[in-house]
């Protein structure tokens, strides 16, 4: 099938003159004879490629870029005003075997970080989609930076990312690295273009349905379609289905307002398989937004400098381990926990919202603990008793947790779970703080289910012929092998756009 681009050549941003004339007449087709139309609308599609895309996060702008790259005509569709979905908000970027790394005398290879992938993700390092994503993860980060992406190593190693640093974190003051993708890609991108329905001719998709910005129902003929819309965290009904214990918990959300899971009722029209979908991106490093009345989370920032304790005032875990998605499943069975400061460590507490909740920038998008109980309220004590009473949780258990974690505090030995210092650093200084933590719902290690290309499985495991899925709406990897996933998953997003575009191109 050879599909040819409609002539729109530059699509305009919303908002500059002239974003009509998306729909060429029949003139600049040079030639549709091919394109087997039996069972395709008569009308005039509102374009005619090679590949379609849904989604301008880093699933969707990595498989346009790809495709574009392998000579493909492509286009884009987002339904937003601006580019980029919860992939603007990524700052923290997984790769293993970077020059940052080296510079920083790390020791790390693909090798080494699928040596211990089963240990931080509980997934399986041998399957295919982890090897080719692991393995070209340094390589996306340096592709990024060829485009003009400036990162720089974190020293931290936080849960969910195995045992060396491998944070690449951006350089903050530019612009999000969809932004800057989407301003390369811009003659192929359509705003405020929503995908509606895939369009299904004979046993595969031949494009897609959408309204466009001026309202209109309209179709794309695509010899491929790549589905790029994110993950489901936001969706209460596709979450509760996936993990039905969280039907006890109060809704707390982490994620990104356009979070829906829309993608999977889409592919689910072509019975679209799926995977791991139990596997949520679930954290309990937050409090409820100082905004009483929201269901939004904040972040305590340092959260591992505090001491964690549950309902029966014991310390759990490792305060740095409450980065990652690990606690946040242990959330579900030995919950709530709550986070304990000394009035030091509370005046220095940095408390932050996710910022896309917030209008411009708003003074309360990120609170000092103090003014986060001026806003909000928060538990106080003179003691561990007092401030155990006014959390509602055990104070004789309390008490006794605190004194142990002072004790090997002052020795610097924390011979519980083996904190170290400085994060292990007495709380002595009365009056004492103290916060529930919440349990937020962030991301999905699950959806799609896909083929070691990003073509879609159907739900007996056969490819869906036209269809390709990248980033969350496929679980990121299209695979179970991911486990319970990553801290900076947000590389294999990009990855399996690169992936995904290519193979669509190729298709
Ligand atoms: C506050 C915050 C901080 C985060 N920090 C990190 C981090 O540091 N590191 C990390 O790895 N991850 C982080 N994440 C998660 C990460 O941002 C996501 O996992 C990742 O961006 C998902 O990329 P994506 O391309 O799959 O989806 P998205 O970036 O969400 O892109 C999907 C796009 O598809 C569009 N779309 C959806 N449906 C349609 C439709 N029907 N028609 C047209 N367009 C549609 C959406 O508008 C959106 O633009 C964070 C998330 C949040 C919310």
């Amino acid at each position: 099938m050879s599909l040819l681009f409609l002539t729109f050549g530059c699509v305009p941003a919303p908002g500059t003159p002239d974003s009509g004339g998306l729909v060429g007449d029949s003139a600049d087709l040079v030639d549709s004879a091919d394109t087997g139309t039996g069972s395709l609308p008569d009308s005039t599609p509102l374009a005619e490629v090679d590949v379609v895309v849904i989604g301008t996060g880093a699933g969707g702008l990595g498989a346009a870029w790809a495709a574009r790259e392998a000579g493909a005509s492509v286009l884009v569709i987002e339904r937003d005003e601006r580019p980029g979905g919860a992939s603007n908000n990524a700052g923290n970027y997984w790769a293993a075997g970077t020059p940052e790394q080296a510079a920083a005398g790390i020791v790390d290879s693909p090798e080494a970080a699928l040596a211990e992938w089963a240990t931080f993700t509980e997934g399986e390092a041998t399957d295919p989609s982890v090897v080719a994503f692991v393995e070209a993860s340094a390589g996306v980060v340096a592709w990024l930076q060829s485009v003009g992406v400036g990162f720089r190593l974190g020293d931290n190693v936080p849960a969910d990312t195995g045992s060396v640093p491998r944070m690449h974190m951006l350089i903050s003051g530019a612009d999000p690295p969809p932004i800057q993708l989407a301003a390369l890609l811009a003659d192929h991108i359509l705003y405020q273009t929503t995908a509606t329905g895939l369009l299904l001719d004979g046993a595969g998709v031949a494009g897609l349905w959408v309204t466009t910005a001026e309202g209109a129902e309209a179709w794309v003929h695509a010899g491929a379609t790549v589905v790029a819309t994110g993950g489901f965290a936001r969706n209460d009904a596709m979450v509760l289905s996936a993990v039905p214990a969280l039907d006890t918990q109060a809704v707390w959300y982490e994620a990104w307002p356009g979070m829906d899971g829309n993608g999977l009722t889409l592919a689910a029209a072509a019975d679209a398989g799926t995977q791991n979908l139990d596997h949520l991106g679930l954290y309990s490093h937050a409090v409820e937004d100082a905004r009483v009345g929201q269901p939004e989370v904040m972040v305590v920032g340092a959260l591992e400098t505090a001491l964690v304790v549950d309902a029966a005032g014991r310390r759990v875990a490792d305060e740095r381990l409450f980065g990652s998605v690990a606690m946040g499943r242990r959330f579900l069975t030995e919950g709530p926990f709550y986070a304990i400061f000394d009035d030091d460590l509370w005046a220095a507490t940095r408390i932050q919202g996710r910022g896309f909740n917030y209008e411009g920038a708003p003074d309360d998008l990120e609170l000092l603990g103090p003014e986060y109980a001026e806003k909000h309220g928060a538990a106080e004590g003179g003691d561990a008793d007092a401030l155990a009473a006014a959390l509602g949780i055990d104070g004789a258990g309390l008490a006794a947790t605190l004194e142990r974690y002072n004790t090997d505090a002052a020795s610097g030995l924390d011979a519980q779970f083996g904190k170290p210092t400085p994060t292990l650093a007495p709380l002595a200084d009365a009056p004492f703080h103290g916060l529930p933590l919440v349990l937020g719902r962030a991301k999905s290690f699950g959806g799609l289910q896909t083929d070691e290309e990003g073509a879609v499985l159907d739900s007996s495991g056969a490819v869906i012929p036209g269809l390709y899925a990248a980033g969350e709406v496929c679980g990121f990897l299209g695979t179970p092998a991911i486990g319970y996933g990553l801290n900076g998953s947000v590389t294999s997003a990009w990855w399996s756009g690169l992936r995904a575009g290519a193979a669509a191109a190729a298709n």
